[in-house]
């Protein structure tokens, strides 16, 4: 299937996003692309023979979320230098989105600012990470506070790299596609229910619907003032998740199930969405291995981890609320009596 989403008009950077088998792509000019040592040693080979280039090089980082860092961006940085980049020359991300977002930073800022294009291998990069133009890295101060927009020039997305990703991966992603589904689209979520994602033409037609929901909002609202932040829902309560457990117990996808469950019971609470939709959002995580329970041992700790957030505004914290299956509020008016009470529903 051959997708072709032009975001047009509303980007002055419109570009195109392509789901179909990686087709033979030459570059008249100097190319980089950049990995990490898993997906090298799984599919560098596939893409060599796909990628022709005047100069190709490969640069390899080690893998993981912890490598998502400066000094990881200077080895990028580095290695162009050293081949004599210059501003007509691309990155190719190759990797999850660890990689994509590295790559889409180090091609923001080497020499002002070159182009870059985007070949995600994970779900979760190919229906989220890859779309948008948000790129950086970390630091000590927190995940993604340093970094740019920095739209790709293309994104080629190719289901076959998703054979080799372990299964909790896969499940990460697809709770990033629920997310979708859920805030803005309930013909998408309906079809998800009856979706076997081990069909190779409804994972396509799965990845397709969550790239166009993606790229609609992306094209609404590219820096994220208004509707883009709709797709933050269940990421308030999941980053408070992650910090609790220190990144470690669950996957960001994972946390974000458990968060979209919370934020469902906060919509339920305000009357925006029925138990029924809510029990339905959670049959339909559990169905990929999901989390959805998390005990929150200390509730005022869990509250005060809201204001944490580099997405709240000093004092105000802003849940995306589901109102019903397929629409969204956008709330920074959540009374903290509210919220407590529905924290208290996880509590020990
Ligand atoms: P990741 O890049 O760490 O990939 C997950 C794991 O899968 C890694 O170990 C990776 O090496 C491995 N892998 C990649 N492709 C594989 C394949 N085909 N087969 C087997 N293993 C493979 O994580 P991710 O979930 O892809 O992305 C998470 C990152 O994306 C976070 O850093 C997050 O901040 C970022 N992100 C960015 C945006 C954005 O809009 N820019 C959106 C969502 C997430
Ligand atoms: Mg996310």
């Amino acid at each position: 299937m051959q997708v072709n989403i032009p975001l047009k008009k509303t980007i002055d950077n419109s570009y195109d996003i392509t789901i179909d088998s990686l087709p033979k792509l030459h570059f008249d000019k100097k190319v980089a692309i950049i990995t990490n040592t898993t997906v090298s040693d799984l599919h560098l080979d596939y893409l060599k023979e796909r990628i022709t280039a005047k100069e190709l090089i490969v640069v390899t980082l080690p893998d993981g979320e912890q490598y998502k860092n400066q000094e990881s961006i200077n080895k990028i940085l580095n290695a162009l230098f050293e081949n004599r980049f210059n501003r007509k020359s691309l990155l190719i991300a190759f990797g999850g989105g660890v990689i994509g977002d590295m790559t889409g930073f180090a091609a923001s800022i080497y020499q002002r600012g070159i182009d870059f294009i985007q070949i995600p291998t994970t779900l979760l990069s190919q229906v989220d990470a890859s779309v948008g133009g948000k790129t950086g890295m970390n630091n000590e101060y927190g995940k993604n506070l340093v970094g740019a927009f920095h739209q790709p020039k293309a994104v080629y997305i190719d289901p076959y790299f998703l054979k080799t990703l372990p299964l909790r991966e896969f499940g990460a992603g697809f709770a990033e596609i629920v997310k979708m589904a859920v805030t803005f689209n309930k013909d998408f979520f309906e079809f998800l229910q009856d979706a076997d994602m081990r069909d190779e033409q409804t994972l396509i037609e799965a990845i397709t619907r969550a790239v166009k929901t993606k790229a609609e909002v992306v094209a609404k609202d590219e820096k994220e003032h208004g509707i883009r932040a709709a797709l933050n829902y269940g990421h308030t309560f999941g980053h408070v998740i992650e910090n609790e457990t220190k990144y470690e117990k669950y996957l960001h996808g994972e946390a974000v199930a458990i968060g979209m469950v919370m934020a469902n019971e906060l919509a339920c609470s305000m009357g925006l969405i029925s138990n029924d939709e809510a029990v339905a959002v959670k049959f339909l995580l559990e169905k990929y291995s999901l989390p959805v329970d998390y005990e929150i041992k200390d509730i005022q700790k869990f509250y005060d981890a809201f204001f944490l957030d580099k997405k709240s505004s000093d004092s105000k914290i802003t849940f995306i609320i589901p109102k019903g299956i397929g629409d969204v509020v956008i709330s920074d008016e959540c009374s903290k009596e509210l919220l407590i009470s529905v924290l208290e529903k996880f509590g020990v």
